[in-house]
C-alpha cells in the first residue's frame, strides 16, 4: 500500500479517533482501520456524559456485598450470567480483591488525574475546532428518592474532595423548585458542577470530520484479520483488503481487544460489560441537565436533538442479544422519578460492551516486548470522557514528549 502512515490506528471508536486527532496535531500522519463505520460501535449509543465525578472506582469497599444482593434481582443494574468461564471468574476475583480502601484510593487518584485533564481538553477541542456535538458544560445530578440513601451519599462526599471533585448538595425543596421534570417527593440530589455532556454519535462524527480535514485517512469497512510481525516488531496488519503498514501501531479495538490481541500472544484483562440504552425524540419536560436515578443506576440525558435512558452492567460475555427485561427496566426506573419518563417517539434500542478492566483504569502505552505497538483500550464506563486525554497522552508518548498526566498508572505491563 502506498503512503504508509507514521501511525496506523486499529479501531475507529472514540478512542482511535481522538488518538488520530492529537497525533495529527503533533505533525504525524495517521491511518485508521475500522471494520464498520467510525464511531458506530460502543461509542455510538452511550449516555454522552463527561464525568470527572466518576473518578471513584467501582471496586470499592462494600461493592461485593451490593453486587451479590443485586444478583438476586433479575432486572438489577448489575448482572453476571452464571456460566463456566474461568477467564471471567479470574477477572471477578481480581476485581473483588481490589474492593478495599487502599486500592480504591490509589486507582481513584489515577483516574481523577486523566479525567480532569480530559474534561478540560474536550471543551477546548469542541470550541477550537467547532465540533457540532451539542456539548454543554451543564453539570450532572444524582437524584435520590430514598432519604437514607441520600444521607449516606452526603456523608461520603468529603472523600471525593481528594479526587478534586466539586459537589453541591440540593435538598428536596430546592430540587422540586429547580427541576420541574421530577416527580414530587424526591429526597434530594447531589450536583457535580464540573461534569458536562455531549451527543456521542455527533462527537465521533465530528472527530472523524476533523481527522479527515487534517489529512488523516479513515478506512471504513476494512477488517483487521491478522498481524504481520518480525521479532519484537509489528510490521503491519492483514486485512480483507490487503496489508496495511505503519511505523507505529495503536491498538484501539475497545471491547474486542482481548480477542484481537490474543493473536500476538497478549493477555488483555478486559471483560465486556454490557449496557443498554433507549433513544427517543425529546419529551417536552426533559431534565435540565443529565441526571442519574441513583437507586436504579439509570442515566437520563437530554439533548436538543433527543433523549436517552441508559444503564446496566451485564457480564454475559459477547452475547449480542437485546434483553427485553433490561430495556423495560430502564423505562420502569424513569417512570419512578420523572413526570414524562420517555419521549414521544422511540428511535433506537441499543446495547454496547464497555471494555472493563478489573482495576477500573484504562490500558495506555507501549506493549512490553514490542518496539512499536501501543495500546489505547480498557476505558470501561468512561471512554467518551477519557477520549481527549487518551489521545493527548498517546500522542505525547509516541512523539517522546513529556505528558501533563503521569502515564505510569495506565501502563500495559501492570497486570
Ligand atoms: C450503556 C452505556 C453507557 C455509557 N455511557 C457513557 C458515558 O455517559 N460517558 C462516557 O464517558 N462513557 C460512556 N460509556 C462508555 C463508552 O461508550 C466506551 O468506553 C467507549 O465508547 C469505548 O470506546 P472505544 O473506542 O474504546 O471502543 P469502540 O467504540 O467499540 O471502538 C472500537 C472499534 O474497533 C473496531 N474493531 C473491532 N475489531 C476490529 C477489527 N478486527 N478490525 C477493524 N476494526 C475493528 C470496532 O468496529 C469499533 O468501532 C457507556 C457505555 C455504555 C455501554
Amino acid at each position: 500500500m502506498q503512503n504508509d502512515p507514521d501511525v496506523l490506528i486499529l479501531g475507529g471508536g472514540v478512542i482511535g479517533l481522538a488518538c488520530a486527532h492529537y497525533l495529527l496535531q503533533a505533525g504525524r500522519s495517521v491511518r485508521i482501520i475500522e471494520r464498520g463505520q467510525a464511531g458506530a460501535a460502543t461509542s455510538h449509543g452511550n449516555c454522552g456524559t463527561i464525568t470527572p465525578s466518576h473518578a471513584p472506582p467501582l471496586a470499592a469497599p462494600g461493592t461485593v456485598l451490593k453486587a451479590l444482593k443485586w444478583m438476586a434481582t433479575p432486572d438489577a443494574p448489575l448482572y453476571v450470567k452464571p456460566r463456566p468461564d474461568p477467564v471471567l471468574a479470574y477477572w471477578l476475583l481480581r476485581f473483588a480483591a481490589r474492593c478495599n480502601h487502599r486500592d480504591w484510593r490509589q486507582a481513584g487518584l489515577a483516574k481523577a488525574a486523566l479525567l480532569h485533564q480530559s474534561r478540560a481538553l474536550i471543551e477546548e477541542l469542541v470550541q477550537r475546532f467547532e465540533l457540532d456535538c451539542e456539548f454543554q458544560a451543564s453539570g450532572v445530578r444524582y437524584i435520590y428518592r430514598d432519604m437514607g440513601e441520600f444521607e449516606r451519599a452526603c456523608r461520603e462526599l468529603p472523600a471525593l474532595a481528594e479526587f478534586g471533585i466539586a459537589t453541591r448538595v440540593i435538598n428536596s425543596v430546592e430540587l422540586a423548585r429547580d427541576e420541574p421534570a421530577l416527580r414530587p417527593g424526591m429526597a434530594g440530589a447531589i450536583e457535580y458542577p464540573g461534569d458536562a455532556h455531549l451527543r456521542p454519535d455527533r462527537y465521533s462524527a465530528e472527530l472523524a470530520r476533523q481527522v479527515r480535514e487534517q489529512g488523516g485517512v479513515i478506512e471504513e469497512g476494512v477488517e483487521v484479520t491478522g498481524f504481520i510481525t518480525e521479532p519484537g516488531r509489528l510490521i503491519g496488519v492483514k486485512t480483507g483488503d490487503g496489508p496495511r503498514r505503519g511505523r507505529d501501531v495503536i491498538a484501539a479495538f475497545g471491547p474486542w481487544s482481548p480477542t484481537m490481541l490474543r493473536q500476538l500472544g497478549l493477555k488483555i484483562p478486559i471483560q465486556p460489560g454490557k449496557g443498554y440504552s433507549i433513544t427517543y425524540s425529546r419529551p417536552t419536560l426533559a431534565p435540565r441537565m443529565p441526571i442519574v436515578l441513583k437507586e436504579r443506576s439509570v442515566c437520563v440525558t437530554a439533548w436538543g436533538s433527543g433523549y436517552r435512558l441508559g444503564s446496566t452492567m451485564e457480564f454475559s460475555g459477547y452475547d449480542d442479544s437485546l434483553n427485553r427485561r433490561r430495556l423495560d427496566a430502564l423505562e420502569r426506573a424513569a417512570n419512578e422519578y420523572l413526570l414524562e419518563p420517555v419521549g414521544p417517539v422511540k428511535q433506537e434500542e441499543w446495547f454496547g460492551w464497555r471494555p472493563m478492566t478489573w482495576d477500573d483504569l484504562p490500558i495506555l502505552g507501549a506493549v512490553p516486548g514490542w518496539k512499536n505497538l501501543w495500546l489505547a483500550t480498557g476505558h470501561g464506563m468512561l471512554g467518551v470522557t477519557l477520549s481527549a486525554g487518551t489521545g493527548q497522552l498517546l500522542a505525547d508518548l509516541i512523539c517522546g514528549r513529556n505528558s501533563a498526566v503521569d502515564p505510569q498508572p495506565y501502563r500495559a505491563d501492570r497486570f
